[in-house]
This record gives structure tokens, C-alpha cells and sequence, in this order.
């Protein structure tokens, strides 16, 4: 199974996505990753993706696009993928879809989280990390996750915030480049949706990510 999964920073991608690794045992690529982990690594490719993510930039196709065409050539991508954060600009979507066609490789299953702007950054500005346990969940703006007070909602312990949280402007510019159908992470999640118009062989699934996480799930695994 080869799947690629869009949604912006704050719509609970990331937790989804692992759901479907877990389900279909495939290869999780997540770009983001990646490049974080050579940051820490040291490697020349770290050294050079650095400065663009650390202004919230994009890290430039040259690097970003033969770094994850190699990656899907490693032996574990045979038994299928998931793509999270690639592509994230028209270029690399239409790259990706060459290449895919040149090895002969099927892609299955187009997921698009679809949320609110304003939704997704509350979310991410609201998220409080517990400092007992960082998987309680507590979130200022999302109901059903308020912290008791300025305490963990699970178990009472004291909450912070994370600072990359709280820095807006970064927020703002990675939403930016999100949402942006005309070039932007929107725009390659349309052309893989015009492509699923003239091959129908290839499902599009959106999902309403202002939904709570479960219900997601069900929505997402109903649809597959
Ligand atoms: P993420 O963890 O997906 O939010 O990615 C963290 C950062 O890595 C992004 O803000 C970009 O600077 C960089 N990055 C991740 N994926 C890509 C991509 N497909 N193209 C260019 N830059 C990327």
C-alpha cells in the first residue's frame, strides 16, 4: 500500500499516520524527520537543511527531492509507504509523480486532512505539555482536552508550553506555505486529486481533522 497523507502543522497528521504504518506495516517517511535527524547527526545534508528550517523555510527542492526518491528505493519502502510532508510544493509533487511512473510503482491512496487555518494554529498554540508525562493530552483551546486549571487534566502534574508552540510568526509562514493551493502543500494535493479524476484506480480521501482524534480514526479507516 502507497499512501500519501496531507495536512497542515496542528491537524493530528502525525498521530493518523501512525495508524495506518501500524495497520498496513509499511515504511513511514516523514521529511520533517528526516532532515531532524541529520541535523543531529551532523551530516553534510543536516548542516545544509538547517538555516531554512530554522526560519520556517522550505529546504530547497535540489536538496528535499532526490533525498526522498532515494529514500524510496530502500528495500523497506517495498512492501509500500507513507509519505507525511512530501511533497509540500507543486515541483515535487509533479517529481514525484514522474518518478513513481518511471519505476513503475502504484500509488494507492491520497489523504487530505482538511482544517480550519485558524483552527489548526489555536491548536498548536494551545497544546501544554505535562511535566510528568508528555503523551497527556492537554489542550487550552480544544474542550474536551482543558487542563484543570493550569494543571494536567490526567494526573495534576504542572503544564508548559513548548516554545516553537508559541512562536506565531513561525506558525503563520508554515501555514502560509500550507495553504497555499496556488503553488504551496495544497496546490500538489490538488494535482494529485485532479490525477484521481483520470485514474480512478488512485482514492482521494479528505478527513474533517476538527474532529476529536477517534473519531478521525473511524472516519479514516471507514473510508480506506
Ligand atoms: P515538519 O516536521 O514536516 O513540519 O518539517 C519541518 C521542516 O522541515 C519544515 O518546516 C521544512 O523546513 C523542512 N521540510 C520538511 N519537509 C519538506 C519538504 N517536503 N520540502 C521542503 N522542506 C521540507
Amino acid at each position: 500500500m502507497n499512501i500519501i497523507f496531507f495536512g497542515p502543522n496542528g491537524s493530528g497528521k502525525g498521530t493518523q499516520g501512525s495508524i495506518l504504518k501500524d495497520k498496513y506495516s509499511i515504511a513511514h517517511i516523514e521529511s520533517g524527520a528526516i532532515f531532524r535527524d541529520n541535523i543531529k547527526g551532523g551530516t553534510e545534508l543536516g548542516k545544509q537543511a538547517k538555516a531554512f528550517i530554522d526560519k520556517g523555510d522550505l529546504v530547497p527542492d535540489e536538496i528535499t527531492i532526490p533525498m526522498i526518491l532515494d529514500r524510496l528505493k530502500q528495500d523497506d519502502c517495498k512492501k509500500g509507504w507513507l509519505l507525511d510532508g512530501f511533497p509540500r510544493n507543486k515541483v515535487q509533487a509533479e517529481k514525484l509523480d514522474a518518478s513513481l511512473k518511471a519505476e513503475g510503482i502504484k500509488l494507492n491512496i491520497v489523504i487530505e486532512m482538511i482544517l480550519d487555518r485558524q483552527i489548526a494554529k489555536d491548536r498548536i498554540m494551545g497544546r501544554r505539555l505535562c511535566e510528568k508525562d508528555n503523551n497527556h493530552p492537554n489542550n487550552i483551546f480544544i474542550d474536551a482536552i482543558k487542563p484543570n486549571g493550569d494543571k494536567c487534566r490526567v494526573c495534576g502534574g504542572a503544564l508548559t508550553a513548548r516554545a516553537d508552540d508559541q512562536d506565531e510568526a513561525a506558525i503563520d509562514k508554515r501555514h502560509s506555505i500550507y495553504y497555499n493551493t496556488d503553488d504551496g502543500t495544497l496546490a500538489s494535493a490538488y494535482y494529485f486529486r485532479d490525477l484521481t479524476k483520470k485514474d480512478t484506480s488512485i482514492k482521494y480521501i479528505t478527513l474533517q481533522g476538527e474532529k476529536d482524534l477517534k473519531s478521525v480514526t473511524n472516519e479514516l479507516i471507514s473510508k480506506l
